[in-house]
């Protein structure tokens, strides 16, 4: 799995895991309102009682209603009654909101005889999904009736009281959090852009340099014949144009090395492919250039298709550069054999020259980071000491192994191991 998944899968987590924080708190945030408001409707209770314990003109007027007795007012009963419940109710309304309750309510005024007095107009038979707080009356009001009388509040929506009293809470966090994840994607599809400008720059980098290696390598090999046919006259123009396709394939190969070199991420780009093609071209290209540039070259690859994941660019460079040191390395006797062959499910690709060679001690340092051959410089051939460091770094980004066998003054062999698909 690469990091990029670990990170998305981290991040569902980390979100998952706090919106059931986030939801958990709600639930207590809930809880203790609903506990608030218990406490809040019991204390508006205690305040309506005490306030219609006595004899004044609230009680008066709904006293009159309860018996009937519209003498005093000069009205109508239905007006008496309808005054009275309509008093009452914002009496209560009153109370609430002093012990900070406010919302919706409605009311009936009831002995327990199920006689029914007064009844606000949305008051609702059906209790489903409805709080009831009943509370007894004492003082003056049963007194008149001689019954046990009963207020009832009624409350519709208490869940919707009890959310808006978390507002300040909820409607915050899941701000926040969404923040945090529009925050989080953005990084994430910028990520996304930034890996795929830099594989869609690797992969042009690759290309770029594969193309123009072949003809630099063609002017390479043109000015070698050049320099041995070629007059007198031309031979310091040969010698400059010579001088500079060095250079030039020198800053090539560089290019094309620097990325792995550096350990820079994505510069490998591993698809399954058929090698078979590519190291059979790039043999045919050193086969028809040996006589030109003075060597035997001798290719041979048993069985058939080669499959393997790889990155065909850099490890045709690396086999590239194993062949090129091959040539660079050899004195008289220029002898160059490549045998690709299949074993044990691995590809094995082995670079045998008859060259110079190197010494024991420097068998295993050829591979580091800028190592050069002390007298590597004797045979006049010029590097940086990258280029086996680069094929060792490609090897292992391809899981592979790559073993020399050398002996000073008989030649080398560079043996890479690649592990073939499984098809
Ligand atoms: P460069 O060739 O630029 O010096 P390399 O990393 O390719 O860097 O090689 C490191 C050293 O290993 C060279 O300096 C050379 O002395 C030695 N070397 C590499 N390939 C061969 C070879 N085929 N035969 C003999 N010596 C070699």
């Amino acid at each position: 799995m690469s990091v990029r998944y670990i990170y998305i899968v981290i991040f569902s987590i980390a979100i998952v895991g706090l919106s059931i924080v986030q939801y958990q708190y709600f639930r207590i945030g809930v809880n203790l309102a609903g506990v608030q408001f218990d406490e809040k409707i019991a204390e508006s209770l205690e305040a309506i009682k005490q306030g219609l314990l006595q004899k004044d003109e609230l009680t008066f007027l709904v006293g009159s209603a309860m018996t009937k007795q519209s003498g005093n007012f000069n009205l109508g009963l239905d007006s008496i009654q309808d005054a009275s419940t309509y008093f009452l109710e914002d009496f209560i309304r009153g109370k609430l909101i002093q012990n900070g309750a406010k919302l919706d309510f409605a009311y009936k005024l009831y002995a327990t005889d199920s006689t029914l007095y007064l009844q606000s107009s949305g008051y609702s038979l059906d209790t489903n999904g409805l709080l009831n707080f009943p509370v007894e009356i004492e003082g003056y009001l049963p007194s008149l009736v001689n019954k046990d009388l009963f207020i009832e509040l009624q409350f519709q929506n208490v869940n919707r009281y009890l959310l808006s009293q978390l507002n300040g809470l909820t409607i915050p966090s899941i701000i926040f959090l969404t923040l945090i994840i529009i925050v989080i994607l953005w990084v994430f599809r910028a990520f996304y852009l930034q890996n795929n400008l830099i594989t869609t720059t690797n992969e042009f980098i690759n290309n770029l340099t594969h193309e123009l290696k072949t003809p630099v390598f063609s002017i390479g090999v043109a000015t070698k014949i050049l320099e041995e046919k070629g007059t007198e006259a031309q031979r310091p123009l040969v010698e400059m144009i010579r001088s500079q396709v060095v250079k030039l394939k020198g800053q090539i190969d560089k290019v094309l090395e620097l990325g792995v070199i550096e350990e820079k991420k994505g510069v490998i780009k591993k698809k399954e492919v058929e090698l078979k093609p590519m190291l059979m071209e790039l043999a045919k290209v050193y086969e028809q250039q040996a006589d030109f540039l003075g060597i035997t070259f001798n290719a041979v690859f048993k069985g058939d298709e080669y499959w393997v994941s790889a990155d065909q660019y850099h490890i045709e460079n690396a086999i590239n550069g194993l062949l090129e040191n091959a040539y660079k390395y050899s004195d008289k006797v220029k002898n160059i054999r490549m045998l690709v062959f299949k074993s044990d499910d691995h590809l094995y690709i082995e670079i045998e020259d008859k060259g110079i060679g190197i010494k024991e001690q420097d068998v295993k340092k050829v591979f580091d980071k800028y190592y050069r051959v002390s007298d590597g410089d004797k045979h006049n051939v010029k590097g940086y000491g990258l280029g086996l460091h680069y094929v060792k770094r490609i090897v292992h980004l391809h899981k592979g192994r790559i073993r020399l066998t050398s002996k000073v003054g008989e030649g080398s062999t560079f043996s890479l191991r690649l592990p073939l698909l499984k098809r």
